[in-house]
C-alpha cells in the first residue's frame, strides 16, 4: 500500500491541516497524531474440519481523553494495523463531532467471513474477546459492529464478556440484538443519521432533493438503509448500487425492498434481473444528485475524481474520499457530508444503547428517532458554521469542530 493511500498517513495529513489552522500546540498536535494505546493479538481458533487457524487481530484506543474508547470491530482480509489506526482516529473525531462522551477506538481482525462457518464465526468473536477482556468495559473501551461484524457477533462477544466477569455487564459492547440489551433503532442508524445530515445539507444549500437520483456504493447493511431512507424520507429515486462484485444501473428507478431480498437471497446485487450490469468504478461517475459511498476506504481519489458528477456526496464510508479528491471535488462545487458526521449516527445511537443499559430502562424507536435528529442537526450547523466562517470544506470544517474540541479535553485534564 503506497503512502498515497495509506489511510493513517491520510488521517494524519487531515489532522496537520486542522492543526495549521488552529494554531495548536506542538505537543498537542502530537499527541493526536498518534494511537494512545494498541493491542496486537493471535487467535488460534478451530475451525469446523478439525483443524486450527491463527488470525492476527487489533484493537487500537485512539484518544481517551473526552471519554473511554468507542467503536467498532472490522473483520476484514485486508485488515492492516493501519487500517484499524486510522478508523479509531476517525472514531475520535466522529464522537467529538457529535459532541457525546466518548473517545475514538477500532478493532480489526484479518479473516474472511464469507468463508467461515457461523460456529466459526462464534468462536473468533469469543477468542478475540478473552484476549482483551481486561481493556474492555464501559468506562474503559466499548466496541460495536463495523464491516461484515453484526448483532449475531456482539452478542457472543457480550456474552463471553460476561462470563469472564461473571456478572450482566451489557454496555461492554454495542449493536447487540434487542433481546438482550440493543437499542431500538440501531439497526438503521448508521444510515438514519446520514440522511438527517443529508436533509440539513439540503435546507442550507436549498437543493429540493424530491424525485431526484441516488446511487449507492456498497449495498450493505448501511448502504440499503441509505436507499430505503433516502426514499422515505427525502423522496430521492434509487438509480443505481454495488456491492464487491459489481453494480446495476436502472435510470427508470429501482426497486429497493426487492433489490434488497435478492441480495439477501443471492448474496450480491449484480444478478438483480430489472438493470444493466455496471462496474463499481462506472457508478462513481453516474450522473445522479446524490452519491453514497457505503463500503470501504479511497474509491473517490484523484484519479477519478474530475469526472464525478454528482451534487453531493454523503459518505457512509470511512475513508471513501482521499485529500487530493476533496480539493477537486471543492473547486468543482461538489458538496462531500464527511464520513465521520455523515456517518455518525451509528455511534450517536451506540451511545444511547449505553445509556439505556446503564438505566436498564429502554425508549421507544420514536424516541431515539427524535434524539439522533437532534444530534445530528447540531452537529450539521456547527460544521457548517465553521466551514462558511474560515472558507474551507466541509471535511476541513468537520476536523476543526472535533480537534478543537479533543484538544481542550487533554488540555482541561493536563496532559498537554
Ligand atoms: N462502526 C460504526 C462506525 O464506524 C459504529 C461504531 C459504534 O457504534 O461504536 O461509526
Amino acid at each position: 500500500m503506497g503512502e498515497r493511500f495509506n489511510p493513517f498517513a491520510i488521517v494524519q495529513q487531515q489532522l496537520d491541516r486542522a492543526a495549521e489552522r488552529l494554531g495548536l500546540d506542538p505537543a498537542t498536535h502530537e499527541l493526536l497524531r498518534w494511537p494512545m494505546k494498541e493491542l496486537h493479538f493471535t487467535l488460534p481458533v478451530k475451525m469446523d474440519d478439525g483443524s486450527t487457524r491463527v488470525f492476527k487481530a487489533f484493537r487500537v484506543q485512539y484518544n481517551t481523553a473526552r471519554g473511554p474508547a468507542k467503536g467498532g470491530i472490522r473483520w476484514h482480509p485486508d485488515e492492516t494495523i493501519d487500517t484499524v489506526r486510522a478508523l479509531a482516529a476517525w472514531m475520535t473525531w466522529k464522537t467529538a463531532v457529535v459532541d457525546i462522551p466518548l473517545g475514538g477506538g477500532k478493532g480489526g481482525v484479518v479473516c474472511n467471513p464469507k468463508e467461515m462457518s457461523p460456529s466459526e464465526k462464534e468462536r473468533l468473536a469469543r477468542a478475540y474477546v478473552r484476549a482483551i477482556a481486561e481493556a474492555l468495559g464501559v468506562d474503559r473501551d466499548v466496541p460495536a459492529p463495523d464491516v461484515y461484524t453484526d448483532p449475531q457477533i456482539m452478542a457472543w462477544m457480550m456474552d463471553e464478556y460476561e462470563t469472564i466477569v461473571r456478572r450482566h455487564h451489557p454496555g461492554v459492547i454495542t449493536g447487540k440484538p434487542l433481546s438482550v440489551g440493543g437499542s431500538p433503532g440501531r439497526y438503521d442508524a448508521t444510515a438514519r443519521g446520514g440522511i438527517y445530515v443529508l436533509r440539513e445539507a439540503a435546507r442550507a444549500y436549498e437543493l429540493n432533493l424530491d424525485g431526484e437520483t441516488m446511487a449507492v456504493q456498497g449495498f450493505g447493511n448501511a448502504g440499503q438503509f441509505a436507499a430505503l431512507l433516502g426514499q422515505q424520507l427525502l423522496g430521492l429515486k434509487l438509480v443505481a448500487a454495488s456491492d464487491s462484485q459489481g453494480g446495476i444501473y436502472n435510470p427508470g428507478g429501482i426497486n429497493i425492498p426487492e433489490l434488497i431480498r435478492h441480495k439477501k437471497m443471492y448474496g450480491t446485487v449484480v444478478t438483480f434481473p430489472e438493470g444493466d450490469r455496471i462496474t463499481n468504478e462506472e457508478l462513481l461517475e453516474l450522473n445522479v444528485t446524490v452519491l453514497f459511498p457505503a463500503a470501504l476506504e479511497n474509491v473517490i481519489t484523484g484519479e477519478n475524481a474530475s469526472r464525478i458528477k454528482a451534487r453531493v456526496i454523503c459518505e457512509l464510508a470511512n475513508g471513501p474520499t482521499t485529500p487530493d479528491a476533496d480539493d477537486i471535488l471543492f473547486d468543482r462545487g461538489i458538496i462531500v457530508l464527511p464520513d465521520f458526521l455523515a456517518n455518525a449516527g451509528g455511534v450517536t445511537v451506540s451511545y444511547f444503547e449505553q445509556v439505556q443499559n446503564t438505566y436498564n430502562f429502554y425508549w421507544e424507536e420514536k424516541e431515539v428517532h427524535w434524539r439522533l435528529d437532534e444530534v445530528m442537526k447540531r452537529a450539521f450547523r456547527s460544521v457548517k458554521e465553521m466551514s462558511d466562517r474560515e472558507g474551507v470544506h466541509m471535511r476541513d470544517a468537520a476536523y476543526l469542530v472535533s480537534v478543537a474540541r479533543v484538544a481542550e479535553a487533554c488540555r482541561i485534564r493536563g496532559w498537554v
